[in-house]
């Protein structure tokens, strides 16, 4: 079973913010910023890949409604909202789930900036194309 499979099965402790019918909020244990959370939905899936379609119409309003929330309580400039999907995208847990991480102007935290390819608008078309022929 899965890390965040036991937290939601209570074998593992955690710091719960959050509960619906679909999602558990909870604090991240090692957070990037005060308040960051995650939130995780109760039904197992690994990432973005094979995720339901329910949980999908569900989670941003909940992220909506949470980074309003954290924003009063701790008084954030800012928020980040982050999902890794697979191992060369940063995903640790696959156990799908969303980062809510405040910003504050105070803080010097490091979100990395990415570098970024130099292609041409042609070879840019060619990649759209290429998706849009699948969509
Ligand atoms: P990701 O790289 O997107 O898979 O993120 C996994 C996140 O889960 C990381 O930010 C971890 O700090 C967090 N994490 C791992 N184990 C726990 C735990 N037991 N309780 C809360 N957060 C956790
Ligand atoms: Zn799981």
């Amino acid at each position: 079973m899965c890390i965040f499979c036991k937290i939601l099965n209570k074998e593992i402790p955690s710091t719960q913010v959050y509960e619906d019918d679909l999602f558990v909020v909870i604090m991240d244990i090692f957070p990037i910023s005060r308040g960051h959370m995650l939130i995780v939905p109760k039904e197992h899936c690994e990432n973005i890949f094979d995720l339901p379609e329910h949980i999908a119409k569900n989670i941003y309003p909940l992220a909506k409604k949470l980074s309003i929330c954290v924003s009063k309580a701790l008084g954030t400039d800012g928020i980040n909202i982050l999902q890794n999907n697979g191992e060369i995208a940063g995903q640790e847990v696959f156990h799908f789930h969303l980062h809510i991480i405040p910003r504050y102007k105070d803080e010097d935290i490091q979100i990395s900036k990415p570098t970024r390819l130099k292609l041409e608008a042609s070879e840019i078309e060619e990649i759209a194309q290429k998706i849009k022929n699948v969509i």
